[in-house]
C-alpha cells in the first residue's frame, strides 16, 4: 500500500490510502477537496472512497464538495453528523480497499462516533492505522464526549492491542508540543529524547508506530511507575485523567 500524508489547514493531516494491486484509493479525512483531487490525479490511482474519523468540521468539512465532484464515492464512518455519510461502518467488520484489507474500529471519547481505521496489506504484510483525533504522536485528542474510561479502553484495548509494527497516522501536526509535555514527565526517557532530536528539523513527523508510541507516549505509559508518581494515581484510568488535565493545562 502507498500512504500519502496531506497537511491542510493550519496543522490537520488528510491521507490518500492506495491499493497498489488495484490503484484504488481512498482520502482519509478530507477538508480540502482541490488539494485532494490535485495529489490524486498525480499518482494515476482512481479515488473510490472517503474514510472519515469523526464528524469536526477539520476532519469531513470538504466531504460535500469532493462528493458533487466525484459522485458515487463511498463515505465511511460511524456518525450521522458527518456529512454525505453513506456507509455506516460497524466496529470490527472488515471491508475491502482494493485487495487491503480495512478493519474500522470503534474509538469513542474524543466525538462518540470515532473511528480509526487499520488497514492491512496481505502482499505486503504492512500495517496502518488513521488514528484521527484518538492517538497523536506522542498525545491524544481531548474527552469531547467521553472520559478516561473511555479512552483507556481506546488505548489499552483496541490501539494497544494491535501489532507492534502498525504504522501510525493521526489527525494533527502536534508532535513537538507532545514531545514537550511528555518530556516534562519523563525527562530520562530514551525513546522520548530519541523522538525529540529526530523531529527537530521534520515538518512532517508521521508516521510512528505502535511500539514507538508505547515507548514515549505518556498516555500509553499510565501503567507505569513513573507516571503513576508524576499523577499521584496508582489507577491507571484514574491516572490518565490526570494526565489529560495536566496536559491541558501545559504550556511550553
Ligand atoms: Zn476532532
Amino acid at each position: 500500500m502507498k500512504i500519502i500524508p496531506i497537511q491542510v489547514l493550519e496543522d490537520n493531516y488528510s491521507y490518500i490510502l492506495i491499493d497498489d494491486t488495484t490503484k484504488e484509493a481512498a482520502v482519509i479525512d478530507c477538508v480540502d477537496p482541490i488539494k485532494i483531487l490535485n495529489v490524486v490525479s498525480q499518482t494515476g490511482a482512481k479515488l473510490t472512497s472517503v474514510f472519515v474519523t469523526h464528524h469536526h468540521w477539520d476532519h469531513c468539512g470538504g466531504n460535500i464538495e469532493l462528493v458533487a465532484k466525484k459522485p458515487g464515492l463511498a463515505v465511511s464512518g460511524a456518525d450521522a453528523r458527518i456529512p454525505d455519510i453513506n456507509f455506516v461502518c460497524k466496529d470490527n467488520e472488515e471491508f475491502k480497499l482494493g485487495t487491503l484489507v480495512v478493519t474500522p474500529l470503534h474509538t469513542p471519547c474524543h466525538t462518540k462516533g470515532h473511528v480509526c481505521y487499520f488497514v492491512t496489506d496481505h502482499s505486503t504484510n504492512e500495517k496502518a492505522v488513521f488514528t484521527g483525533d484518538t492517538l497523536f504522536v506522542a498525545g491524544i485528542g481531548k474527552f469531547f464526549e467521553g472520559d478516561a474510561r473511555d479512552m483507556y479502553r481506546n488505548l489499552f484495548h483496541v490501539l494497544g492491542k494491535l501489532p507492534d509494527d502498525t504504522w501510525v497516522y493521526c489527525g494533527h501536526e502536534y508532535t513537538k508540543t507532545n514531545l514537550k509535555f511528555a518530556l516534562s514527565l519523563e525527562p530520562h526517557n530514551e525513546a522520548l529524547m530519541a523522538k525529540w532530536a529526530w523531529c527537530q528539523d521534520k515538518q512532517i513527523t508521521v508516521p510512528s508506530t505502535i511500539a514507538q508510541e508505547k515507548a514515549y507516549n505518556p498516555f500509553l505509559r499510565v501503567n507505569e511507575q513513573t507516571i503513576q508518581l508524576i499523577t499521584g494515581k496508582s489507577d491507571p484510568v484514574e491516572a490518565l485523567a490526570t494526565l489529560r488535565e495536566l496536559k491541558n493545562a501545559f504550556r511550553c
